[in-house]
């Protein structure tokens, strides 16, 4: 049984559910999210293989595990993408990862048996089925990763934002006051996205969306049109990256002490 709190959607036949957190000790936290819809699911950033096998019988309990049809893979890092050959050599899933990195991900180790099934994504994004439904795959790109995907499902209206909305330290699954939040979410941002600009162009691009919530690979879910909107509008007039860091191309003059 999945507890209410982790079931973010449900209406009978469609569900959007945070699976259990298998991660412990210095793993960076993360979120697993998974979609299913009439029985067909998807498992979005799997992450790697401590959390693997407790994850594939989770999803197996929940639909069986030839119902998994979709391996998403919204970019290259190894909490998204360690453990994909175990998720391939167990399941007759389809991997999809942005076409960028489909040459990058043999190197963690993926089977020739299996390596086929690991399809790029176009940088424009595209659209998929998953059982009666059809999911947005977006184009995210620079937030953090060169090549970055997220999902948008249009019917829960949640959005599958990767690393965008990512928060580390906060003790709650859904965030209640979006100005107590932002201090968990501003080191990551400011430090990982290379530059205003790409915000702003996403931001254009998610107001096109009727997103009722924001869902990240690590940290808190934002639930409500008022913490989405809040949310975006604080991205849109964030200074990251490249836009506060210039004066760090210093030559160092300190000794590394371990
Ligand atoms: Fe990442």
């Amino acid at each position: 049984m999945v507890p209410e709190e982790r079931k973010i959607f449900d209406n009978g036949t469609h569900q959007n559910i945070l699976l259990e957190d298998y991660g412990h000790g210095k793993m960076v936290q993360a979120n697993v999210h998974f979609i299913v819809d009439n029985g067909q699911g998807m498992i979005l950033d799997p992450g790697g293989h401590k959390v693997f096998k407790h994850l594939l019988s989770e999803i197996g309990g929940m639909i069986g595990i030839d119902n998994l049809k979709y391996i998403f893979l919204s970019h290259q890092d190894p909490d998204i993408v360690a453990a994909i050959n175990g998720w391939l050599m167990t399941t007759k899933a389809t991997a999809l990862s942005p076409v960028l990195w489909i040459r990058f991900i043999p190197h963690f180790g993926v089977d020739k048996l299996v390596i086929d099934r690991i399809k790029g994504v176009p940088d424009e994004g595209t659209i998929i089925k998953l059982g009666s439904t059809e999911l947005y795959i977006l184009p995210a790109h620079f937030m953090h990763a060169p090549g970055n995907l997220q999902v948008y499902d249009p019917v829960s209206k949640v959005l599958y934002s990767g690393d965008l909305g990512a928060s580390l330290g906060q003790d709650y699954i859904y965030v209640e006051n979006f100005d107590e939040h932002i201090k968990y979410m501003e080191g990551f941002h400011k430090r990982y996205i290379p530059t205003s600009k790409v915000l702003k162009a996403w931001v254009k691009m998610a107001r096109e969306l009727d997103i009722e919530t924001i869902a990240p690979q690590h940290g808190a879910i934002m639930k409500g049109k008022d913490v989405v909107n809040r949310f975006l509008d604080w991205l849109d007039d964030l200074q990251c990256g490249i836009d506060i860091m210039e004066d760090v191309y210093r030559l160092p003059t300190k000794s590394f002490e371990g």
